[in-house]
């Protein structure tokens, strides 16, 4: 296929759907946190990494931003969904707010296990801020910490979506939009 606009079926959010509600989020944010108690965001790789891009340029608070890589194997049998941890963070967290900014939550095996482990690290809140939220796929309640607050940009339908940051087999991340691929491309 020519163009990677052509293996595009149906545009979910467009550009500028996604621009608008991540301002949103990002004011939300900035409302709900003080410069003296500004948060970590902390990005999951590699899907977060436009909207995390995104999401900080619009907060008016001097933030701090890192990455945290989850893999869903490992941590032994294959059916367990429990990811393991294959990038560390680089700030300390401890004592700090922290909001985990992930492209999409599907089941909640990545950030109940991702909590979890900012909450070991000492993080006096944990927040979550998601693009895109699938809440019928959802498997694990995961438990915010402290004043912890959900802040979610779109209810998802159960589609695999691609774009935005977000892939099929490692491709398609830098559409600027979220859409499914036509059936074709996922062979
Ligand atoms: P979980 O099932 O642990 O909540 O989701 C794990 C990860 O799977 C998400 O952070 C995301 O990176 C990936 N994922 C879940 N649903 C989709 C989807 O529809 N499209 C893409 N590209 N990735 C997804
Ligand atoms: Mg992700
Ligand atoms: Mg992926």
């Amino acid at each position: 296929m020519a163009s990677l606009h052509s293996h595009i079926e149906t545009i979910l959010w467009t550009k500028d759907e996604i621009s608008c509600r991540v301002t949103e989020l990002a004011s939300e944010i900035s409302t709900d946190f003080g410069a003296a108690d500004s948060p970590v965001l902390v990005g999951v790789a590699t899907g977060a990494f436009i909207f995390l891009a995104d999401l900080v340029r619009n907060i008016q608070l001097p933030i701090s931003v890192d990455f945290v890589r989850a893999e869903s194997y490992g941590c032994g049998t294959l059916s367990s969904g429990v990811p393991k941890l294959s990038l560390d963070l680089k700030v300390d967290v401890k004592g700090k707010h922290v909001i985990l900014v992930e492209d999409i939550v599907d089941t909640g095996n990545t950030l109940s296990c991702l909590i979890a482990y900012l909450e070991s690290k000492g993080a006096s809140s944990v927040s979550v801020c998601a693009l895109l939220d699938k809440p019928t796929r959802r498997k694990v309640h995961f438990q915010l910490v402290g004043e912890g607050k959900f802040y979610r940009g779109f209810e998802c339908p159960d589609y695999f979506v691609v774009g935005y940051g977000m892939d099929f087999a490692e491709l398609y991340r830098n559409l600027p939009y979220v859409g499914v691929l036509k059936p074709e491309c996922y062979k």
